[in-house]
């Protein structure tokens, strides 16, 4: 008999097991790896056989090839010692989670092709919205509700296409876009709104930057004046993207005023809390969503700072018929008697893609395992930490803090010139002992921190303040203060 190019069962066992293994050896060594892959354009490539193997491999052989050609080119997000960009902290329960829903292998993309994928996901975004006292209009129990998709671009999407069709009373799917339509933003908002003005047929020159304050957060009397001249002109503003946590300066804008502009000139308000909405999980930081009450769509990720893998974009809208109006489809293989009853959501019409993971079920992991009360004081202690960090910083006089310094994003840099502020992370990131990224702010060259890796703890930050004083004492002839 031919032999089955399967997996036995008992291969899967084994196999899996040494693979969980694997990530647990991973995990207690991570900080033994460069946390900036250390590899040159083409490496990793290069490394690999051009072409795929005729016969399979076996099992040690793929492992191998994971240790000796993949590693190398891996950048260890999971790193404590990883501070840049945006985290992406993930942990056990939600891996467990993700291989769960991986071994079940179904695709929710209609509630009867798997009604737990979608009752455990409304279930679990309502649960959010508790944790994090999002505004009652957000639950599915009234005419609001949540859903999961890949990424805060995609949530901020489907914002702007339910807000394009409400504001042309549901005729742009029909007839095309219509040119007058303009949205806004602030000019620190995450270049995902550009992109997806750009998508939804708006135009990037009907994207309006407006401009921020000290603090890097949106002026509201700039928006209302900049939607007013709009209307003199004819053009009709259907939406404001504003900002809870910007990715450059964890900005905040002024979610109140900018709500009541939208009401007064019935424009739809997305509010983006990508990364910092996490941190409404404890009471003392809910005043980040001061005036939440007053949009009509909100995101954060879960992917970056509640311990749960990309991708789990949290989306929740406050009218789910303008989403899902705006999105329906129906075609005749996709009947079955479920649709078009009240008893049940179709989160296909909630975002663009039909087919969807289980992927509420890493969510539920994750608030089982560490419980509500878990999941506030690891939040707590991460910006506990990097306020820590803020204090070394400004006991030092070579450095200059550059933003508010809220929660867990700090913005520095040495009071030199942007070469040498570039060439002191450059020289941080090449030592692999931590990993930082930069933006620009006030037009100068600033270093980012942001503590929210998942084992991050007091020596990871005390030893990446020593790699910072050791740099800076390199490259500057100021002695520390
Ligand atoms: N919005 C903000 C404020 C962000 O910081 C980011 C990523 O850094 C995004 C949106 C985009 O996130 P995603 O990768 O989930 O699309």
């Amino acid at each position: 008999m031919e032999r089955s190019p399967h997996m036995t069962s008992q291969q899967f066992r084994d196999a899996g097991k040494r693979l969980i293994d694997w990530i647990a050896d991973y995990y207690e060594q991570v900080e033994s790896y460069p946390v900036l892959a250390q590899v040159v354009p083409g490496q990793i490539h290069k490394s690999l056989p051009p072409d795929p193997p005729q016969p399979g491999e076996n099992f040690d052989t793929i492992l191998a090839a994971v240790n000796d050609k993949i590693m190398p080119g891996i950048t260890h997000w999971q790193s404590p010692n990883f501070f840049a960009y945006f985290p992406a902290n993930t942990s056990e329960p939600s891996v467990l989670g993700d291989l769960l829903s991986s071994g079940l292998g179904i695709q929710g993309m209609l509630w009867a092709t798997s009604p737990a994928c979608t009752e455990v996901e409304t279930l679990v975004l309502d649960w959010l919205a508790k944790m994090l006292a999002l505004p009652e209009t957000f639950l599915s129990t009234g005419k609001g509700g949540g859903v999961i998709q890949d990424s805060a671009s995609s949530s901020s999407l489907c914002a702007v296409l339910a807000a394009r069709e409400r504001a042309t009373a549901f005729r742009s799917n029909e007839d095309g876009c219509r040119d007058e339509l303009v949205a806004y933003t602030s000019t620190q908002a995450h270049s995902s709104i550009e992109k997806d003005v750009k998508i939804a047929g708006i135009g990037r020159r009907n994207l309006r930057l407006i401009d921020v304050d000290a603090r890097f957060a949106m002026r509201p009397e700039l928006l209302e004046k900049q939607i007013e001249e709009d209307k003199r002109a004819g053009k009709i503003p259907f939406i404001v993207c504003a900002t809870t946590g910007t990715t450059s300066s964890l900005a905040f804008d002024p979610l109140e005023e900018i709500g009541r502009i939208c009401k007064k000139h019935n424009l739809w308000l997305h509010v983006d809390a990508a990364m910092a909405g996490t941190a409404a999980l404890c009471p003392e930081f809910r005043h980040i969503h001061k005036g939440l009450e007053l949009a009509d769509s909100y995101c954060f990720d879960a992917h970056k700072w509640m311990f749960t893998n990309f991708d789990c974009s949290c989306f929740y809208v406050a009218d789910r018929e303008s989403l899902t109006r705006s999105l329906d489809v129906l075609p005749e293989y996709l009947r079955n008697q479920a649709t078009g009853s009240d008893a049940v959501f179709e989160y296909r019409n909630w975002h663009v893609p039909l087919g969807r993971r289980f992927r509420a079920l890493k969510l539920w992991f994750v608030i089982q395992h560490y419980g509500v009360e878990g999941l506030q004081s690891l939040v707590r202690r991460h910006v506990e930490l990097a306020q820590i960090f803020l204090r070394w910083l400004q006991a030092d006089s070579r450095f200059e803090i550059m933003a508010a310094a809220a929660l867990n994003l700090i913005c520095f840099r040495l009071k030199a010139s942007d070469e040498l502020n570039e060439e002191l992370l450059r020289r941080l990131n090449h030592s692999g002992k931590v990993y930082l990224s930069h933006t620009r702010l006030n037009g100068k060259y600033t270093i980012r921190f942001c503590v929210a890796q998942t084992k991050t703890e007091l020596p990871h930050i005390e030893r990446a303040w020593n790699v910072i004083r050791s740099e800076a004492d390199l490259l500057t002839s100021t002695p520390r203060s």
